[in-house]
């Protein structure tokens, strides 16, 4: 892998630009997992508008309450709480270099809302990976999904053995299933995230920036891609 080319890399164009990168795709397009090894190898956070509504959730706050009816929908939470909860988090000390944002923008409004924000700062988006994935293998994929509320892993279970009292191979806690993860939920999803999330792209893609890539391939595969081709990107960058 190029853990070490790309820390390198990075640290070059971190000196000169802010910039987040953008990881877009329909629910269980393995988002969350990709961001993780690509996070670790570029030594940014990862911060994922879904993991941080699930975190006001269990914390119970307003913003938490607001969104928990959305969410067990499967409908989008409104754009105005959405984007103040991301940009707080941007303006968080661990992401002043940057930031791999999984799972927003989601709608053009939150596009637009990031880019300003990002252009206040003298940045911008470097980069928006697409993974596409099918729609019948998202759907099997989701409902299939266990995730550990203890260590956060996230196994699904026709990839891996898991323990048969279904708890965290990982760690040993309880797995549970998202309530979102339902399949009559998903299919809603599905549905919202093609509707509101195809002028997001369309708007990445006039400007150049994203990268499509084919996320029905083992996870290790995908990931050695994405690591690759912000790599190439990061090398423009520097030498623009
Ligand atoms: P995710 O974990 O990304 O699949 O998100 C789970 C749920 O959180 C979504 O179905 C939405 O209800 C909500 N959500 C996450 N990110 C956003 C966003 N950028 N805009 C609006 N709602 C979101």
């Amino acid at each position: 892998m190029h853990v070490q080319t790309i820390g390198n890399l990075e640290c070059s164009v971190r000196a000169g630009r802010y910039s987040v990168t953008l990881l877009i795709g329909a629910p269980g397009a393995g988002k969350g997992t990709q961001a993780r090894v690509v996070c670790e190898t570029l030594g940014i956070p990862h911060i994922a508008s879904g993991d941080l509504l699930r975190d006001h959730r269990r914390r119970g706050t307003p913003l938490g309450e607001i969104a928990r009816s959305y969410m067990d929908r499967g409908d989008l939470v409104p754009d105005d709480l959405v984007i103040e909860m991301v940009i707080e988090r941007l303006g968080a000390p661990d992401a002043a270099e940057g930031a791999l944002l999984d799972g927003f923008p989601r709608t053009l409004a939150q596009a637009e809302a990031l880019d300003g924000e990002l252009a206040a700062r003298g940045g911008g988006v470097r980069a928006a990976v697409n993974l596409d994935v099918p729609t019948e293998a998202l759907i099997a994929r989701i409902c299939g999904r266990r995730i550990c509320g203890n260590c956060g892993g996230t196994f699904h279970l026709q990839l891996r053995r898991l323990p048969r009292d279904g708890s965290c191979p990982d760690c040993g806690e309880r797995l549970l299933q998202r309530e979102d993860d339902c399949e009559s939920v998903v299919a809603h999803r599905a549905a919202v995230y093609q509707q509101s999330t195809t002028p997001v792209l369309e708007h990445y893609r006039r400007r150049g920036l994203v990268h499509e890539v084919d996320g029905a391939r083992p996870v290790q595969t995908v990931a050695d891609e994405v690591l690759a081709l912000l790599q190439d990107r990061v090398r423009e960058l520097v030498a623009s």
